[in-house]
């Protein structure tokens, strides 16, 4: 029999693990929102339950794996697995040898531990819109905004690990909007969903009227990506001027990764692509009109190629890569 991949999913509200076959096809996933209020050593504990679950389930032992991978949502000290921050999780992930402690569990089968980011990039590169391709850039605009680079087939990670924080880098330094890594004007705070209401205020203040009641007062609790995406397809003069931001600003940061690593193309996933043709056909714009004639050979920008279970595919793909 083939060996299968088991590919863990470990989010801020729900914990996944599926198994998946060599050419990137879920045969079985299960999951558990448990984890959520448990601290590390807990989380290891549910992971562990999880997989052994999942490989009764369909009558298999570890024997069947080629390897198991966890995506992290947070950065990962990639060489030993040991996890550096998290962003949605509760304390006890800093500097906590994750690898380490869910390998204990198990004699023969290795596990491997990364970023989310990173893991999607390379399920994006194996099996999605980047295969083909020995060079390619994923970036996911969801509630944060995270990426992966590949060179020559392999992830780029850096001396760390975290090598593609895009969401970080900083392009608009005079901005007043605050990123959570303390600070201005990071891609993050101009363009994903963390911040689309600090977008509309700023829209608010400068004139644009909402027919969805949205003020300054109410903007947190009523604007999110979904909000803004039923304003959109009601004609909605706010809802448009959101999302022309966020793409304005992620084809800022295209742009950016275009001059330093010249990829033929560039994925884009996360929640907020739900946007639709009207996103994506705004970014490729805005880009264009940066790169100018410096485009010797078209790049291309495309929406993510893998859809449902894109965490698990990735988590699995990670065995492959290493
Ligand atoms: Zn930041």
């Amino acid at each position: 029999m083939e060996k299968l991949l088991c590919g863990v999913d470990l989010g801020g509200t729900k914990l996944s693990a599926g198994l998946v076959t060599l050419d990137g096809t879920v045969i079985d996933e299960i999951c558990t929102y448990d984890h959520t209020q448990k601290d590390s050593d807990g989380i290891v504990m549910d992971i562990v339950t999880l997989v052994d679950s999942l490989l009764k389930k369909n009558a298999l032992t570890e024997n069947n794996l080629l390897g198991i991978g966890v995506g992290f949502a947070g950065h990962v000290r990639y060489k030993d697995g040991t996890t550096i921050t998290s962003s949605n999780l509760v304390a006890g992930f800093k500097n906590y040898p994750f690898k380490a402690n869910i390998q204990k569990h198990f004699d023969t089968v290795k596990v491997f531990v990364d970023n989310d980011a990173n893991a999607q990039t390379y399920a994006e590169y194996k099996y999605g819109a980047g295969k083909g391709y020995d060079d390619m850039i994923f970036v996911t605009i969801s509630t944060g905004i995270g990426a992966g680079i590949i060179c020559n087939g392999k992830l780029l990670r850096g001396i760390t690990g975290t090598a593609g924080e895009v969401g970080h880098t900083i392009i608009r330094p005079e901005s007043d909007r605050k990123c959570g890594c303390g600070n201005y004007g990071c891609l993050m705070t101009q363009a994903c969903g963390l911040f689309l209401a600090d977008i509309a205020i700023d829209k608010i203040r400068s004139g644009i009227k909402s027919k969805l009641g949205v003020t300054i007062e109410n903007a947190h609790e009523k604007i999110n990506g979904v909000t803004v995406k039923m304003g959109l397809d009601d004609g909605d003069e706010l809802s448009k001027a959101i999302v022309f931001e966020s793409a304005d600003s992620i084809a800022i940061a295209l742009y950016n990764l275009f001059q330093l690593y010249n990829p033929p193309i560039i994925v884009l996933g996360g929640g907020l692509i739900n946007w639709g043709s009207i996103y994506i056909d705004r970014i490729r714009e805005k880009f264009h009109l940066l790169a100018k004639d410096m485009l010797n050979d078209q790049i291309k920008i495309e929406f993510t190629a893998i859809g449902k279970s894109a965490g698990i595919i990735g988590a699995a793909s990670l065995p492959l890569e290493g």
